[in-house]
């Protein structure tokens, strides 16, 4: 196999792939695969309860959480967020968006069909390379709740800290969800999409405070009117089986790496170990405040650009795979989730090393 650092859908532990090939015929002796059996019956809900408990410890979520799993990933949770929580408002449905990339952006803009979408504060002025200082957010008193995404995948623009602040917080935590321990009583809601850190793609994940469901504008489509979700197991529709069945093999792995503060040390040292090389380097460098470098998705260039084609082609032909940044910022990106293995950073950072002996 190669070294996959592509964004998402993302490389996946080697071990949780080949337990599903082995069982993709003949899952839990039924003569069958997963996908195939009913999502109602008993050895698919023993996989779900399964997946959802070890969720539970991994992230050590409070019984005044609920957890659904759903479709629509992260953009349609973009709409669901709004449809369940801006009646909350005292004086009509608003909330507030503190902006800091690309995600952010189109959060703030799906946001605005259902309500007033406030920005109380944007780094868009820098480019997205930082994160405003909380002292300078505008946050108003009558939204419903304040909304950031906790690491803006396109951007490599990650919060170091939490936020505290007094409305509920709603996280878009899409590319940073178990890669670093978070404590779930910052939040009123944790969101995401799976095909990063958790699974293939397919699955949506809302963690959600128990008090802030049963709010739903009357027009909520059923499958995210969440409290009719946590009523229902999330089963409202057939739920994507598979992805369910995935997430609860990389949560088994996780739990054998020893969890997510052991994931978080390994990130730490990955993620240093390709800023360093970047800042020690003269030919590549790094646009984003050291405050805020994201920890999953590198974001760096090369001074030269005209050498940008060069570097990505000599990276495949050396195994190191989707490097090229995304097209709206340029340059480079190694997205280094759990799954990617410090092997696969030391491999990208010997390359970029003799790359710029090269030049
Ligand atoms: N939010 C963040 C931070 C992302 O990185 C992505 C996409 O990859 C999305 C939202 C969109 O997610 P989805 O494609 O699951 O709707």
């Amino acid at each position: 196999r190669v070294f996959n650092f592509a964004p998402g859908p993302a490389t996946l532990p080697e071990e949780v792939l080949k337990q599903a090939a082995d069982e993709m015929l003949n899952w839990n002796g039924l003569g069958m695969g997963v996908m195939e059996v009913s999502h109602r019956g008993k050895p698919f809900m023993a996989c779900y309860e399964e997946t959802l408990s070890d969720l539970r410890e991994l992230m050590n979520i409070p019984d005044s959480y609920a957890v659904l799993f759903l479709q629509g990933g992260a953009i349609g949770e973009n709409a669901a967020i709004p449809m369940n929580l801006m009646p909350l408002a005292k004086n009509g449905p608003k909330a507030d968006f503190v902006v800091t990339g690309i995600w952010g952006e189109k959060s703030v803009k799906e946001a605005a069909k259902y309500g007033q979408a406030h920005v109380a504060a944007s780094s868009a002025n820098t480019g997205f390379t930082s994160i405003p200082d909380q002292k300078n957010w505008q946050l108003s008193d009558d939204a419903a709740y304040v909304h950031i995404c906790s690491n803006e995948t396109v951007g490599g623009v990650e919060f170091q800290q939490v936020p505290k602040v007094s409305k509920p917080l709603v996280a878009d935590v899409s590319s940073n969800i178990l890669s670093r321990v978070f404590d779930i009583n910052d939040f009123g809601v944790l969101f995401g999409g799976a095909q990063k850190n958790i699974g293939p793609a397919g699955l949506s994940i809302v963690i959600v405070r128990k008090d802030l469901l049963g709010h739903a504008m009357p027009i909520t489509p059923m499958v995210w009117d969440w409290a009719k979700q946590a009523e229902s197991d999330s089963m409202l529709n057939t739920p994507p089986t598979y992805s369910i069945y995935l997430a609860g093999l990389v949560f088994k792995w996780l739990k054998r790496q020893g969890g997510v503060a052991a994931m978080e040390k390994q990130n730490i040292a990955k993620s240093n170990l390709l800023y360093s090389t970047i800042d020690s380097s003269g030919l590549f460098a790094s646009k984003v405040d050291e405050s805020c470098r994201s920890r999953m998705n590198v974001t760096f260039y090369l001074k030269d650009e005209k050498l940008n084609e060069a570097f990505v082609e000599g990276a495949a032909k050396q195994g190191l795979m989707n490097i090229k940044g995304h097209k709206s910022v340029g340059g480079m990106r190694a997205s280094i989730y759990n799954a990617m293995p410090m092997a696969g950073v030391q491999a990208l950072v010997e390359y970029m090393k003799e790359f710029e002996r090269g030049c």
